[in-house]
C-alpha cells in the first residue's frame, strides 16, 4: 500500500518508521531523502501526529529522577507512556517498513535510560529483575516509581500458645470489624507474621509484607529449638540494604511480650518462597500427654518402644476434615521416647515423625482413624494436652539432635 500524500509525521518519526530507533540525525536524513523521493512536504514536530513535539528529554530525566529519589537501588528499568492516539497513529504507518518494530516508546526508553543512569549513578537494565521500575508519563510530565520486592529469609520461634503464624482476619466480618471480634477485625490480635513483618517493614520502608512459612504448627503449639524456616516478602521497599542484625534484635526485643523470635536473617531470592512451601521436612515434637487411667513409667516406655519405627495409617482427622480431603495417609514415626514422666496421668514423649504426620491423632488414635496409636499401645485413652515442635529437619540446622536415652 502506497502512503497517502497527507503524511502527518515529522522527520524524526518518519525516520524511525523507516530505519528504527537509530537517533535523530540518521532518522532525519533518511526521512528527508524519502520525502524528496515521494514529493512529500515537511511536517513540523509540533504538527506530528505521533510525537506532537514531546521530545523534552531533560524534563523526562527530571521527573524520573525525582520519582526515584526516595528509592535506594542499584539497577532500574525505565518505561514511557505516550497518548494512546499517538501510538495508534504510529501503528497506522507501519507499512512504511514492516520490518522495523521500534515504537516511539522504545526510542524514548533508549534515550532516557543512559541519561537517567548518569544523573542517578545507578545502572539501567532492560531485562532481568531491576531493583526499581520508573515510568515517565509524557502526557502529564509526571513519573511514578515502584520497587520490586525484596525477600528476607530466616527461622522463627514461637513461645505463645495464642499466636497464629499469619495474620488472621475475623471470619464473621473478613476484617471490617464486628461484634464477634469486638471491632478488631481479627480473630487473634497478633501473629508471627506481624511480629516479624512490622519491624521489617519499618526497616525496609516497605508498603506491606507477606509471610511464607515452611508449613505451620497449630496455634496452640510452640515452635522451639532452631525454629521454622520462613521467607518474608517486602513489597515496594524504599530501602534494600538493611542491617539485618539490628532488625533481628528489634524483632527479638519483642519476643517476651509478643511471643515470636527470629534466628539467622539473610536476604534471599523469590525462588525460595516456592522452595520452602514445597519443603517436606521431618519434624521432632514433644507431646505433653494426659491419660485417663494410671500408667507406670515402664508402661509408657514400652509403648514408646512399640511406636518407634512404625508406619501410621491416618485417616484425615475429624478436627480438620472440614478443610482437608478425607483420605488415608501413611506417615512414619521414626523415633519415640519418654521425655518426662510427671505422674501416673501426665507424661511427655519426644517424637520424630515424617512431614505431615498428625501427632495429636497419633497419640489419641482419633477414635480408630489413626492406627497404630500410643493410646492403643497403652490400652487406655490418652490425649495430647500441649504440643511443641522442637526441631524441623530441613538440613539447614545441622544433623538431627541425637535422641535422649530412653530410661531403662
Ligand atoms: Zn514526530
Ligand atoms: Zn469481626
Amino acid at each position: 500500500m502506497e502512503p497517502t500524500p497527507d503524511l502527518d509525521l515529522c522527520d524524526r518519526c518518519l525516520g524511525r518508521r523507516l530505519t528504527g530507533a537509530l537517533g535523530a540525525d540518521i532518522q532525519s536524513s533518511v526521512a528527508a531523502d524519502h520525502r524528496a523521493e515521494h514529493g512529500w512536504s515537511e511536517v513540523a514536530p509540533a504538527d506530528c501526529a505521533v510525537c506532537e513535539d514531546r521530545w523534552d528529554v531533560d524534563a523526562w530525566v527530571g521527573v524520573a529522577a525525582e520519582a526515584l529519589a526516595p528509592y535506594e537501588h542499584r539497577t532500574f528499568q525505565v518505561g514511557t507512556i505516550f497518548p494512546a492516539a499517538c501510538e495508534a497513529r504510529e501503528r497506522d504507518w507501519k507499512h512504511l517498513n514492516p520490518e522495523v518494530g521500534d515504537s516511539i516508546r522504545t526510542e524514548a526508553n533508549r534515550i532516557l535510560a543512559p541519561l537517567l543512569a548518569d544523573r542517578l549513578g545507578t545502572e539501567a537494565v532492560t531485562d532481568g529483575r531491576p531493583d526499581v521500575v520508573v515510568h515517565v508519563d509524557t502526557r502529564f510530565w509526571t513519573a511514578s516509581a515502584r520497587a520490586n520486592s525484596v525477600f528476607l529469609a530466616g527461622r522463627y520461634t514461637k513461645h505463645s500458645r495464642e499466636l497464629p503464624q499469619t495474620h488472621w482476619p475475623c471470619r464473621s466480618c473478613s476484617g471490617l470489624g464486628c461484634h464477634a471480634c469486638d471491632g478488631a477485625g481479627v480473630t487473634y490480635p497478633d501473629s508471627v507474621e506481624d511480629c516479624v513483618g512490622q519491624p521489617a517493614r519499618a526497616a525496609f520502608q516497605a508498603e506491606k509484607y507477606s509471610f511464607h512459612g515452611a508449613g505451620r504448627e497449630d496455634i496452640d503449639a510452640l515452635m522451639l529449638g532452631s525454629g521454622r524456616p520462613f521467607v518474608l516478602e517486602l513489597h515496594d521497599p524504599k530501602r534494600r540494604d538493611v542491617d539485618l542484625e539490628a532488625l533481628a534484635a528489634a524483632v527479638n526485643d519483642g519476643t517476651e511480650e509478643r511471643g515470636a523470635g527470629v534466628i539467622g536473617l539473610r536476604m534471599t531470592e523469590k525462588a525460595e518462597v516456592a522452595a520452602i512451601k514445597d519443603g517436606q521436612y521431618d519434624k521432632r515434637y514433644v507431646a505433653h500427654c494426659e491419660s485417663e487411667a494410671d500408667l507406670t513409667e515402664e508402661q509408657v516406655v514400652a509403648a514408646c518402644r512399640a511406636m518407634t519405627d512404625v508406619v501410621l495409617e491416618q485417616r484425615t482427622p475429624q478436627r480438620v476434615s472440614h478443610r482437608r480431603a478425607d483420605l488415608v495417609r501413611k506417615r512414619r514415626i521414626h523415633e519415640m521416647h519418654l521425655e518426662r514422666y510427671d505422674d501416673a496421668r501426665h507424661f511427655s514423649v519426644d517424637v520424630l515423625a515424617d512431614s505431615g504426620a498428625y501427632i495429636k491423632e497419633m497419640v489419641s488414635g482419633d477414635e480408630g482413624r489413626t492406627t497404630p496409636s500410643l493410646a492403643a499401645a497403652l490400652g487406655v485413652p490418652v490425649r495430647v494436652a500441649l504440643l511443641d515442635v522442637v526441631e524441623i529437619l530441613d538440613g539447614e540446622n545441622g544433623p538431627a539432635t541425637p535422641a535422649a536415652p530412653t530410661p531403662a
